[in-house]
């Protein structure tokens, strides 16, 4: 047999080798599966993200890899998953907001790293009583 058809004849051997051949315990940890060959419920973190998803705290179930284990994914339960938590801007701006509303002095526009006790001083120590501030417990208001 000539030399050329003998290799070929092994290619396509090895692929149809690799196809059937899944070792549910191949590295003694996980499953493992080729690419596209991963049973329903399972997906990678991309496709989870996709699917407006997060693996919400689980271990990764089992792993998926392509061109011979170079490049591999893990692989997580669909139905363990959680909805992303993506704050948006204008939820960050507002818990920001409510942070500074108690956390700057409305005499000396100096904004504290604590919380202030407004409502029974209505300012800072310093602004109250004299009592000297920390520096390194404010920012300095920006001069604008
Ligand atoms: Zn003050």
């Amino acid at each position: 047999m000539p030399h050329r058809t003998d290799t070929t004849r092994v290619h396509q051997t090895r692929d149809e080798h690799d196809l059937v051949d899944v070792d549910p315990h191949d590295d003694g940890t996980f499953p493992v599966f080729r690419w596209r060959q991963a049973p329903a419920g399972y997906a990678t973190r991309r496709q989870l993200c996709a699917m407006g998803l997060r693996p919400g705290g689980q271990e990764p179930v089992a792993r998926i890899e392509c061109r011979q284990g170079r490049r591999f994914a893990w692989l997580y339960r669909i139905d363990l998953a959680r909805p992303k938590r993506v704050p948006t801007l204008a939820q960050e701006a507002a818990l920001d907001r409510a942070m500074a509303a108690r956390t700057t002095c409305p005499r000396c526009r100096r904004r504290y790293y604590h919380c202030l006790p407004l409502r029974t001083l209505g300012s800072c120590l310093e602004c109250h009583d004299g009592t000297p501030a920390d520096p390194t417990t404010y920012l300095t208001p920006a001069t604008a």
